[in-house]
C-alpha cells in the first residue's frame, strides 16, 4: 500500500501495553527500509472511557494506516470492522486492522506468526497429535495455525472447559479434553502452551513437570520472560523446545507487510528482538 503522506502512522490498541516490544520492532524495521513510520501506543487504560469502536473510528479519521489490536479487545473489535480476511474470520479474533478504501479490514497475524514460528523454530517435528493448553484469544489463533501446519488430532484443554469446547467446535480436527485427564499428553507429539502461566506476574507451571517426556516437543508462546519455567523443565526433560519470541517477531513482520506492502527482513527483526527482549 502506498503511504498517503510519504509515511505510515500505526497504533497499538489494548490494555496494559506500555512496555510492549512491538512498537520498537516496527519502527526499527521501517528505519532499516528507509520508511517514515510512526507507531503509537494507544493504551485503553489511559485513553479514558473510549471503547474500541470509538478508537477505530478516531484512528481512521486521524489518518492512521492501520492498528495492532491486543488484549482485551481482539474479539470486541470485530463489531467495528467492514471486512475480515478468511484467517481472521476462522479464528474469530483480529490483531491487525488496516484502513483501506473498502473500509477497516481485520487480519489475524497471531495465526500466521505462530505457524511460521513453529515451522522455522522446530523444523521437522512430528505433528500428528498435539495438545494445546489455553483456548483464549491467542490459543484460538494457535489452534488454527496448528491445523494449517497439518496437525491431525488437536486436544484442547483450558481451566475454563467451556472455552476449550467452544474453540474445539470451530476446528474440525480438534476436541476439548479436561485438564485433569490422566494421560493428557499420552501419544502426543507436541505440547503448545498458550495460557498466561509463566509470564511475569504469573509464575509457575501449567502442568506437572513429571508429565513431560523426551520425545515430546514443547512450544511456549509466552515471551516475557523468554525462558519460562515450562521451557526450563522441558529442556531438562530432554524435549525440543521453542520460546514465544519467534511468534512475537513473525506476527509483527506480517502486520508490517500488510500495512506497508513492503517485505520486512524477518531475520533482522529476530536479531533486534533478541537484543531488546533480553534487556
Ligand atoms: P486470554 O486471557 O485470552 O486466554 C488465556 C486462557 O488461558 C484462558 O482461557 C484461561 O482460562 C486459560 N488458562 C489460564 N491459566 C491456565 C492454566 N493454568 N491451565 C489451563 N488454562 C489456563 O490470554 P491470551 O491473549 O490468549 O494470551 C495468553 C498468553 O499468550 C499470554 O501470556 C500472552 O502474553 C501470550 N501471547 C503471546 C504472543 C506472542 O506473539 N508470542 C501473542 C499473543 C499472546
Amino acid at each position: 500500500m502506498a503511504p498517503a503522506r510519504g509515511g505510515f502512522l500505526v497504533g497499538l490498541v489494548g490494555s496494559g501495553i506500555g512496555t510492549s516490544l512491538t512498537p520498537p520492532l516496527h519502527e526499527r524495521e521501517a528505519d532499516a527500509l528507509g520508511l517514515r513510520y510512526l507507531y503509537r501506543v494507544l493504551d485503553l487504560d489511559t485513553l479514558g472511557a473510549h471503547g474500541i469502536g470509538e478508537v477505530v473510528a478516531a484512528a481512521r479519521l486521524a489518518g492512521y494506516d492501520g492498528l495492532n489490536v491486543t488484549h482485551p479487545v481482539k474479539q470486541l473489535v470485530l463489531d467495528h470492522l467492514d471486512e475480515l480476511v478468511p484467517d481472521a474470520a476462522a479464528v474469530g479474533a483480529v490483531n491487525t486492522v488496516v484502513f483501506t478504501e473498502a473500509g477497516a479490514v481485520g487480519h489475524n497475524t497471531d495465526l500466521t506468526g505462530f505457524a511460521r514460528a513453529l515451522a522455522t523454530g522446530l523444523p521437522g517435528v512430528a505433528m500428528d497429535t498435539v495438545v494445546l493448553l489455553g483456548a483464549g484469544g491467542a490459543g484460538a489463533a494457535v489452534g488454527h495455525a496448528l491445523v494449517s501446519l497439518g496437525v491431525q488430532s488437536l486436544r484442547i484443554a483450558d481451566l475454563d472447559h467451556g472455552r476449550a469446547e467452544r474453540l474445539a467446535d470451530r476446528i474440525l480436527a480438534a476436541k476439548a479434553v479436561r485438564l485433569d485427564v490422566p494421560g493428557l499428553l499420552d501419544g502426543a507429539d507436541g505440547l503448545v502452551h498458550a495460557t498466561p502461566t509463566g509470564m511475569v506476574g504469573h509464575p509457575g507451571l501449567p502442568l506437572p513437570a513429571t508429565a513431560l517426556r523426551p520425545d515430546l516437543w514443547v512450544a511456549d508462546i509466552v515471551y516475557r520472560p523468554l525462558e519460562t519455567e515450562l521451557l526450563t523443565v522441558a529442556r531438562a526433560a530432554g524435549c525440543r523446545a521453542l520460546d514465544g519470541g519467534r511468534m512475537a517477531v513473525f506476527q509483527a513482520a506480517d502486520t508490517f507487510r500488510i500495512i506497508t506492502g513492503r517485505e520486512p527482513d524477518a531475520d533482522r527483526m529476530l536479531r533486534h528482538f533478541d537484543e531488546i527482549a533480553r534487556r
